[in-house]
């Protein structure tokens, strides 16, 4: 993958993950109405028009992504993260951070769960699906952990703020679900082996990889943004980067 250098927002570097899958996420109000327009953010919600940008921040040993809108209607972490990526800009960081806001814009444009009628976060086995091309991505870029940022309603599968991961192969995705919970109370939802209960979840998918991986939810109403979410799915990621020292 090509990342070429931002010019104006600090070290930023940006590439594409897929040119198939843009979007208008100005087009989702929940979402509008809630970023913070300033030049950045204006700038990545062009970038989003063409496709599925990936970011880069700082520079060290550990390799970590943050990810956020495998489902285009769950919307807080998408927020969240866009703030994160805002505050990241100028600082200077001791680990390589990658962000994917947004990683299927078109799907959040349309406010819905699935890109293409295709749940992302049950076909990334699935060879060049979208999620697939970000799990890839991940792995030829050297990324050693992954954080992948989801919404949950009440009644639907989880329905509570939890932060899922597995045992096995890759036991640090346990010790970093067992981090954040301690810090956020979010409960841990655990599994012996990845991918043993449904197959082609991101999360499962990486920690398959042996890229230590765990998928944090918080509470909101799907295509909404419930009260205190968007500062619920922040935390979870500031949450998530401490682990690292960050
Ligand atoms: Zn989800």
């Amino acid at each position: 993958m090509h990342f070429e250098k931002i010019e104006g927002f600090g070290n930023l570097e940006m590439g594409y993950i897929s040119d198939f899958s843009g979007g208008f996420i100005s087009r989702n109000t929940h979402v509008l109405k809630r970023l913070e327009l300033n030049r950045f953010t204006q700038f990545l919600l062009e970038k989003c028009v063409h496709g599925t940008p990936i970011f880069k921040l700082g520079e060290g040993n550990n390799k970590i992504l943050m990810l956020s809108g495998i489902h285009g209607n769950e919307l807080p972490p998408q927020i969240a993260n866009v703030r994160l990526l805002n505050d990241l800009l100028f600082m200077d960081l001791n680990t390589t951070v990658y962000v994917i806001p947004f990683a299927a814009p078109k799907a959040t444009m349309n406010n819905e769960r699935v890109f293409n009628g295709m749940d992302l976060n049950r076909s990334s086995h699935i060879k060049n699906s979208l999620s697939n091309l970000i799990v890839e991505s991940a792995h030829d870029l050297g990324i050693n952990f992954v954080g992948d940022f989801h919404s949950t309603a009440y009644n639907s599968n989880p329905g509570i703020e939890s932060v899922f991961s597995s045992k096995s192969p890759s036991p640090e995705s346990y010790l970093m679900a067992n981090y954040i919970s301690k810090s956020m109370g979010s409960e841990v939802i655990s599994f012996d082996y990845a991918g043993s209960s449904y197959k082609g979840a991101v999360e499962d998918v990486c920690n398959l990889k042996r890229i230590p991986a765990v998928t944090c939810e918080v509470l909101s109403p799907f295509a909404a943004v419930g009260e205190g979410s968007v500062d619920r799915s922040y935390w979870q990621m500031l949450s998530f980067l401490e682990y690292f020292g960050i």
